[in-house]
């Protein structure tokens, strides 16, 4: 299908952006364009003028340090997995951009646009969830900072408004990640993705002698199974301060449907109970891998 008929503006800087989104009636911003294009020729989405913002100096470029990581929103998947600076401090964003749709996709699909499209399946709202990062939204009235869990409002949808330009995404540094994902058999999309985030304590014996490190401040992230992307508070629970043996990751993985909220998504072909039963084993797989337990990361 051809989509309908629409402007088209490149914007200098986001002061203009916004101009220009206020000076149509349905007027949106352009990142990579692979989700709103697809929108418009499926006629999903009609907008009468694109605000590209893809050249914009103030939403590109990354600041990592020790503390953690500032990536701007027009930052693409691909420039997540060529960054040494958010391997070593952030890891969970490229661990999760390496398994983000193909490499073409990775291109040209942006950090600012995926969060704001809020699919129920994006993979890096999980990561973003697992880590605690909080979004930057230049709006209207002012700019502020919104923590991850009070972005995403659920089926697709966030609290942006009218007129706002997510500017960049701030993500804590963490000491282990790993993105694990059950990809859709027509699309590649998740039906179940598990991102995990944490920092690792003090070494010490487990029951074999082992040294074996603790979980520090777990951040374990879903998409895919609900209406929304959201962190598994029962796995956090179980495995906050525990050494990552074998027995504590697939204990806690257990917990997986524990505090799940929200309606199960399901399509003809993968249903929504079939995504929630093998939601465990996806969370043993990426807390394996996070925390370095072959025995449970396969
Ligand atoms: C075939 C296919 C497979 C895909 N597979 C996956 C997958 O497996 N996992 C996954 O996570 N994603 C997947 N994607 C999505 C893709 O990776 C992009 O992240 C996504 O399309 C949005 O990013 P974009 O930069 O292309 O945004 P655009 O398409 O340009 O914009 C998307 C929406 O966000 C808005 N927007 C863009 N930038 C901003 C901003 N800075 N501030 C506020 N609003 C903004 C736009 O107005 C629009 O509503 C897939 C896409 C396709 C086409």
């Amino acid at each position: 299908m051809f989509p309908a008929e629409v402007d088209y503006v490149r914007a200098d800087d986001v002061p203009a952006a916004r101009e220009h989104l206020a000076s149509a009636d349905d007027a949106a911003l352009l990142a990579g364009g692979h989700g709103l294009l697809p929108a418009m020729k499926a006629g999903e989405a009609a907008p009468d003028l694109l605000v590209d913002v893809s050249d914009v100096d103030a939403l590109a470029g990354r600041a990592v340090d020790a503390d953690g990581a500032r990536v701007g929103a027009v930052t693409t998947h691909a420039e997540l997995l060529d960054d040494d600076g958010l391997a070593e401090h952030v890891p969970v964003l490229p661990a999760t951009a390496e398994h983000l749709a193909d490499r073409q996709i990775r291109n040209r699909g942006t950090v600012g646009g995926n969060l704001a499209e809020a699919a129920p399946a994006a993979d890096l709202p999980a990561a973003v969830l697992a880590a605690g990062g909080t979004v930057h939204v230049d709006g209207p009235d002012s700019e502020r900072a919104v923590a991850a869990p009070d972005f995403f409002a659920g089926d697709g949808d966030t609290v942006l408004g009218a007129g706002d330009v997510v500017t960049a995404v701030e993500v804590p540094a963490h000491g282990a990640a790993a993105y694990r994902k059950r990809t859709h058999p027509a699309s590649g999309w998740a039906t179940v993705g598990v991102a995990v985030a944490a920092d690792l304590g003090g070494e010490g014996d487990d029951a074999t002698g082992e040294d074996v490190p603790t979980v520090e401040d777990p951040g374990v992230a879903v998409a895919g199974v609900t209406d929304r992307q959201q962190r598994l508070g029962a796995v956090e629970a179980a495995l906050a301060g525990e050494r990552a043996t074998p027995a504590t990751l697939s204990a806690a993985a257990e917990r997986s449907s524990d505090s799940l909220d929200g309606p199960l998504r399901g399509d003809h072909h993968v249903s929504g109970e079939h995504r929630r039963d093998v939601l465990p084993t996806v969370v043993e797989r990426a807390l394996g891998a996070a925390f370095g337990v072959p025995e449970v990361a396969r």
